[in-house]
């Protein structure tokens, strides 16, 4: 005996009937049992018809569309096969529903009645479409015995088994229909299952039939690792156990309905999920005779529950009281979906449907009045909006750390847990968490355990001659991403005055036109209601700016929980204070601030900085060439030309600010040299650092670029002679900041061919750092410190920094 049973996705139209009947010729072997749903769709439209004539509302136009689709059905299954012989009463359900629209309520039983019809509708259908196999319509009323009320009633299978076994005996029919989700109490009476029952029917029938397989077809592969809905990543399971399964369900899987496995295991019939569409795949097996050695099977998620919390003085060491909360929950009908306790007893957790919520506190409130009263226990706390999130595996056991990475990722997804249990077989973790954030917990989950393909999403603000190299090499470095298994996608880019959001991925090789068609700014809640709508897990802000305005929003960045990766050097030289508020927002917000470029461009300064100091090496002393502009200036002095002959070449080839006062000020040098201090201890602001300009104090005040270039000549006379000096002893002058004994000072030196910075020219940087560890000689990192490619390679290896480590 074969048991089948279709979903109503299986049976949305006369084309996916028309499947369903190929499917059931195909496998068709000795004898076989179909369970159907309703025709996909159909239990809605009948429960959102029971609410509108019980609220009094009209329900015509939705009563005639259901009439409607279901004329149609009628009629193109008829066109291809015969006249349905089993045709459901339209004009009795009409005058259910008038009754109920007459009285303003619905009795469970008629509730029951109305809700299943569209199964009876599946059935004439079906067995129109097999009339040549001589298929037989089999009530499930007569087979399937239920108790517990009109509406998700229990099977008792013994019972059922009977009547099934008598029914076998009797019908010898190849093919028999039966529908899925009804069953009837012990007066006859009709009543269902629960919403999705048609799998426990099914399962039912296969136990009870001792069936060789109970297949469930629907409209996706198999079982997944996780909801195919909302992880787009998620993988199909091949086998899984009866106990993987029952969990999977249980914890809020959709694709088995939670009572399905018990009958299955109980009779050990495997149980197969297979795809209507796709006839041909081979599905997922659950059954206890393949086993596998992954530890994680799939993670599923369960929403809209409330937790309860019982707690009170009285209640420690009290013998009884947790018996007593779950029997006056369980006399009202409450399920409780899953329970902790603090091991000193003070409370009991617990997590019930929100439907079932007042429920659940009228019975509490009822049994514990007296307890009460006597201020033996405090009153019920209530967490709405919850989720739990459960990880399956029956290898779970065999494996340490998983639920430290279980918990890590939901860290990673900024989740807060709410409470945490464990099946004592150790073959699930669930974890409690905001019900908003369940999909996010899922997907970093899924990330971690299945896939292995960390994300990363990128929101670019500034993109000048920096941020636009940043993009060229995020494009250039799919490839080199891909290979390594890391998902980085630019979300959004902005200047001042546009922002340009995109949900799947901006199109690098139109960027600048996308962005010139958006007329909004950036706006931090903008971008952060953007993440939350398309659940990213590792936002990043890249801010390429040199926007004083935008660092100072970085902490908000960091609350907000993005990365913050910074080549604008503003929040790192505002205040002491800010600094270290940012340091201190990175933590508390699990989120790195990573602003390598601060110093030196591409080049590992700050990196190699903060791990020596970490190591507990201490700064002797600093000096460092930090301007590659005036690195390469000074260079070209030293080959003999003038102070302005060489400003004017180095802004001709582009190596300087657009104003080069901005360079030869210091005030660049000084910002930088203020973060180096910074990184090694130094508690100091900007203005403690003693600056020596290039330029004269109030040279060229007022004036404009060319007006500035134009009265550059002046200064030529006294610069040379300093210049000739230095060369007089064998030196040549250097653009150098410098720390010695916590005095931080940016300036022209003189340096001689024994010094670390005597050969940097050219637009190289170089730093020398004599420390505790490296001493006599220094520690030198040395290279191009300036240019937009360096700087965004550096910006780019900051930005994979941000990968879970
Ligand atoms: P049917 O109409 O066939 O009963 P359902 O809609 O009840 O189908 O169940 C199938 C759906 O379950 C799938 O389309 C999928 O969206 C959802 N689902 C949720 N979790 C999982 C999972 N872990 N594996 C497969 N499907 C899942
Ligand atoms: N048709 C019922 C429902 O939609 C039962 C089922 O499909 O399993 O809930
Ligand atoms: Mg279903």
């Amino acid at each position: 005996m074969q048991v089948l049973k279709f979903g109503g996705s299986s049976l949305a139209d006369a084309r996916c009937l028309q499947q369903v009947s190929d499917i059931v010729r195909g496998e068709l072997k000795e004898q076989m049992l179909l369970v159907l749903s309703a025709p996909g769709g159909m239990t809605d439209s009948l429960v959102s018809l029971v609410e509108q004539a019980q609220s009094g509302a009209s329900f015509e136009q939705a009563w005639q569309e259901l009439v409607e689709r279901s004329e149609r059905l009628k009629s193109e299954v008829s066109a291809t096969a015969s006249q349905p012989e089993h045709w459901p009463d339209f004009d009795a359900l009409r005058k259910k529903l008038d009754g109920v629209a007459l009285l303003g309520q619905c009795p469970d039983s008629v509730m029951a009645y109305v809700i299943s019809f569209g199964e009876r509708v599946s059935v004439a259908l079906m067995q129109a479409l097999l009339r040549d196999l001589g298929a037989h319509y089999l009530s499930a009323e007569k087979v399937i015995c239920s108790h517990g009320g009109y509406l998700d009633a229990e099977v008792d299978l013994d019972a059922s088994k009977v009547r099934f076994q008598q029914y076998l005996s009797a019908n010898p029919a190849r093919v028999s229909i039966m529908p899925g989700f009804t069953g009837a109490n012990e007066n006859g009476e009709l009543t269902t299952l629960g919403r999705n029952g048609s799998d426990y029917s099914a399962a039912v029938a296969a136990a009870c039939l001792e069936a060789d397989v109970c297949q469930i077809w629907t409209d996706v592969d198999g079982v997944y690792s996780a909801d195919p809905r909302y992880i787009k990543s998620a993988q199909k399971v091949d086998f899984l156990s009866y106990k993987e399964a029952m969990e999977l369900s249980y914890f809020g899987a959709k694709v088995l309905h939670p009572k399905t496995i018990v009958p299955c295991a109980k009779a050990g019939v495997p149980c197969e999920i297979k795809n209507t569409h796709d006839p041909k795949l081979p599905g997922s097996l659950i059954s206890d005779e393949q086993l596998s050695s992954e530890p994680v099977k799939a993670l599923s998620s369960l929403q809209d529950l409330a937790m309860l919390t019982v707690s009170g003085p009285g209640m420690k060491g009290k013998v009884g009281m947790a018996a007593k909360v779950f029997t006056a929950l369980a006399a009202d009908n409450v399920s409780i979906v899953m329970i902790t306790q603090s091991s000193c007893e003070f409370s009991i957790s617990f997590c019930v449907h929100q439907h079932d919520l007042s429920l659940a506190l009228k019975a509490l409130e009822t049994a514990f009045e007296l307890e009460a009263k006597a201020g033996i226990i405090e009153p019920v706390q209530v967490q709405r909006n919850l989720a739990i999130v459960t990880l399956v595996g029956d290898n779970m056991r065999a494996h340490k750390g998983l639920a430290a990475k279980f918990f890590a990722s939901l860290a990673q997804a900024q989740v807060n847990i709410v409470a945490i249990a464990q099946d004592s077989t150790e073959s699930s973790i669930s974890a409690v968490v905001d019900g908003e954030l369940c999909n996010d917990a899922v997907k970093v989950c899924h990330e971690n355990f299945f896939t292995h393909i960390p994300s990363i999403d990128v929101f670019l603000l500034g993109c000048g001659l920096v941020g636009s190299e940043l993009l060229a090499q995020v494009q250039k470095q799919q490839k080199w991403l891909k290979e390594r298994n890391i998902k980085l996608k630019v979300r959004g880019i902005a200047n001042s005055r546009q922002l340009l959001l995109n949900s799947d991925e901006v199109n690098l090789n139109n960027w600048q036109n996308d962005l010139q068609s958006c007329s909004q700014p950036f706006d931090l809640k903008l971008v952060e209601q953007f993440v939350k709508q398309n659940h990213l897990i590792n936002p990043v802000i890249v801010d390429c700016s040199s926007s004083g305005k935008l660092a100072a929003q970085y902490r908000d960045f960091l609350n907000a929980g993005f990365h913050v990766v910074a080549a604008n050097k503003k929040a790192n030289t505002s205040s002491m204070a800010y600094y270290y508020e940012l340091q201190q927002a990175a933590q508390k917000n699990n989120r790195r601030f990573l602003y390598e470029t601060n110093v030196g461009a591409g080049l590992p300064v700050l990196d190699n900085l903060q791990s020596l100091f970490g190591a507990g090496d201490e700064l002797l002393h600093f000096s460092g060439i930090l301007s590659g502009s005036l690195s390469y200036m000074f260079g070209v002095i030293g080959d003999g030309l003038s102070l302005s002959d060489a400003t004017n070449k180095a802004k001709e080839n582009g190596f300087t600010e657009p104003d080069p006062r901005d360079d030869l000020s210091g005030t660049d040098v000084a910002r930088k040299l203020l973060i180096i201090a910074r990184e090694s201890g130094l508690e100091l602001e900007l203005d403690d650092i003693e600056v020596e300009s290039v330029l004269p104090e109030g040279f060229a005040e007022g004036l404009n670029v060319d007006e500035f270039m134009a009265k550059l000549p002046e200064l030529d006379a006294d610069f040379a002679d300093k210049v000739n000096s230095a060369k007089a002893q064998g030196k040549v002058l250097r653009y150098v900041g410098s720390i010695d004994n916590g005095r931080c000072r940016v300036g022209i030196e003189a340096v001689d061919n024994a010094h670390a910075l005597y050969d940097i020219r050219d637009g190289e940087n170089a730093l020398a750092i004599l420390s505790a560890y490296y001493q006599p000689k220094p520690f030198v990192i040395r290279g191009y410190g300036a240019g937009a490619e360096v700087t965004a390679a550096g910006v780019f290896a900051d930005i994979l920094k941000t990968l879970p480590r």
